[in-house]
C-alpha cells in the first residue's frame, strides 16, 4: 500500500510514540499531572510542561498561551463558542467561509441557531479567500473571525497577517484553524496577531486525540470554557491531561522545529514529480491555484471519472475524494463546490497529499495505478 492521504491523518512519528510509552505502564510516568502530593504527579506535570514548552516553540509564543484540547475539533468549538458566549454583550456577528472545516461550519451553524449571525465568505475560483473581503464583511458588531489557514482539501493559503490586520481594525477576535498548517508552513505568533489559533496533534506526526488551542495572553482575551470541571487549563478546559498522548503530541512538535523546513523541502520535490505525472494523463485539471497552495497536498480532477468509482479500483494508492458521504448519497465537496467548480468536477476529484514518509517510488507506484484506473473507466463509459 502507499500512504497519500497526509491531510485526513499522520502516523505518529516513532520517535514520538517511542517516547509515548514511558508514559503508561506502571514503571512509567503514569501519574495525573494535577497530583500535587508525590513524585508520579510531579513528573507527569513536568512532561506535560515540557510538551507546553515544545508546542510554544513551534508557534513563538508563550507556554501560558498554550491550553490542551482532544484535537483541532475541539480547539475549534473552544474558540468559536468561546468567544461567542464571552463577547455576545459586544455584537452578535461571525466572519467566516464557506471552506472550513466541519468543526468550524457545523459550530457556526450551531450559534446561528442560538441567535448569532454567520457571514460566509466564498473562495476565488483558486480556494482563497481575499483580505478584502474579509474587510468588505465587517460590521460593527462582528466579534468574531474565523478562517482557516490551510485548506485541507486543496491547500489554499489564506493571508493569515492581512487578516489578522483587518480583525484588530475592526475590533474582532481573529480564530485560525492551522491543524493543516502546523506541519508545512512556519507560524510565529509575535509577528502574526492571531488570538486563537486550534492545532491537532494527528496532523503533525503526533498521535490522534489530542490538540491544543493557542490563546493570546495580551491583551488576554475572554474565553467562555465549554468544558468545566477540575479547573484544569487555568479553568478554561477541565479534565486529567493525557500525559502520554500530549508528551506524543510535544514530541512532535519538537521534531517539527528542527526539520519542518528540509522535510517540506523534500515534499515539495516529490509534489512536483506527483503534479507533472498526474497532467500527463489526458483531460486532468487541477483544483486550486498551485501558485496559492502548500505543497503536500494536490487536488485534481479527471474529467468522466467518477472518482468514487475510480478509489474502488485502487488497491495499492490510498488517497482521498473530498467528498462526504451522508447516509443516502455522496455528497460532493462542499470545499470543491463553493470555489464554483460544479458538481461533475467536485464529483470527479482526487485529492492526494504527502508527507515525511512518502518516498519517490510511492509516487511512481500510485500514479501508475491510478492511470491504469482512470484509462479503464474511461473505456467503460467512452
Ligand atoms: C483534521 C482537521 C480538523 C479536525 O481535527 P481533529 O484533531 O481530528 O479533531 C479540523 N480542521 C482541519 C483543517 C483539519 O484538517
Amino acid at each position: 500500500m502507499v500512504y497519500l492521504d497526509y491531510a485526513a491523518t499522520t502516523p505518529v512519528d516513532p520517535r514520538a510514540a517511542e517516547q509515548m510509552i514511558h508514559f503508561l505502564g506502571p514503571e512509567g510516568v503514569f501519574g495525573n499531572s494535577a497530583s500535587r502530593t508525590h513524585r508520579y504527579g510531579w513528573e507527569a506535570a513536568e512532561a506535560v510542561e515540557r510538551s507546553r514548552q515544545y508546542v510554544a516553540d513551534l508557534l513563538t509564543c508563550d507556554t501560558d498561551e498554550i491550553v490542551w484540547t482532544s484535537g483541532a475539533t475541539e480547539s475549534d468549538n473552544l474558540a468559536i463558542k468561546g468567544v461567542a458566549y464571552a463577547h455576545a454583550d459586544r455584537g452578535r456577528h461571525i466572519v467566516t467561509s464557506a471552506i472550513e472545516h466541519k468543526a468550524v461550519l457545523d459550530t457556526c451553524r450551531f450559534l446561528e441557531s442560538q441567535g448569532f449571525e454567520v457571514s460566509y465568505l466564498r473562495p476565488d475560483a483558486g480556494g482563497v479567500i481575499i483580505p478584502q473581503q474579509v474587510e468588505a464583511a465587517m460590521r460593527p458588531n462582528t466579534i468574531l473571525v474565523s478562517l482557516m489557514h490551510v485548506n485541507n482539501e486543496t491547500g489554499a493559503i489564506a493571508d493569515l497577517d492581512s487578516i489578522a490586520r483587518i480583525a484588530h481594525e475592526h475590533g474582532a477576535v481573529f480564530h485560525t484553524d492551522a491543524a493543516q498548517s502546523a506541519s508545512r508552513l512556519p507560524l510565529d505568533m509575535r509577528r502574526n496577531r492571531a488570538h486563537l489559533v486550534s492545532l491537532s496533534g494527528h496532523k503533525m506526526y503526533g498521535p490522534k486525540g489530542i490538540g491544543a488551542l493557542f490563546v493570546r495572553r495580551d491583551p488576554r482575551l475572554r474565553l467562555q470554557p465549554q468544558i468545566h470541571g477540575g479547573g484544569h487549563e487555568w479553568g478554561i478546559r477541565s479534565g486529567t491531561l493525557p500525559t502520554h498522548q500530549i508528551v506524543g503530541m510535544g514530541e512532535a512538535a519538537r521534531l517539527l522545529s528542527m526539520e519542518r523546513d528540509t522535510e517540506n523541502a523534500r515534499v515539495a520535490d516529490l509534489s512536483r514529480k506527483l503534479l507533472d505525472r498526474l497532467m500527463a494523463i489526458d483531460d486532468t485539471i487541477i483544483n486550486g491555484d498551485r501558485e496559492r497552495c502548500v505543497p503536500g497536498i494536490v487536488n485534481v480532477s479527471f474529467d468522466a471519472v467518477d472518482s468514487e468509482a475510480l478509489v474502488l479500483m485502487l488497491n495499492e494508492a490510498a488517497v482521498s475524494t473530498g467528498s462526504a458521504c451522508t447516509s443516502a448519497s455522496v455528497e460532493p465537496s462542499h470545499v470543491l463546490i463553493a470555489m464554483g467548480l460544479g458538481e461533475d468536477r467536485a464529483h470527479s476529484a482526487l485529492r492526494l497529499s504527502l508527507g515525511r514518509f512518502t518516498t519517490e517510488e510511492d509516487i511512481d507506484r500510485s500514479v501508475d495505478e491510478i492511470t491504469g484506473a482512470v484509462r479503464e473507466l474511461r473505456d467503460l463509459t467512452r
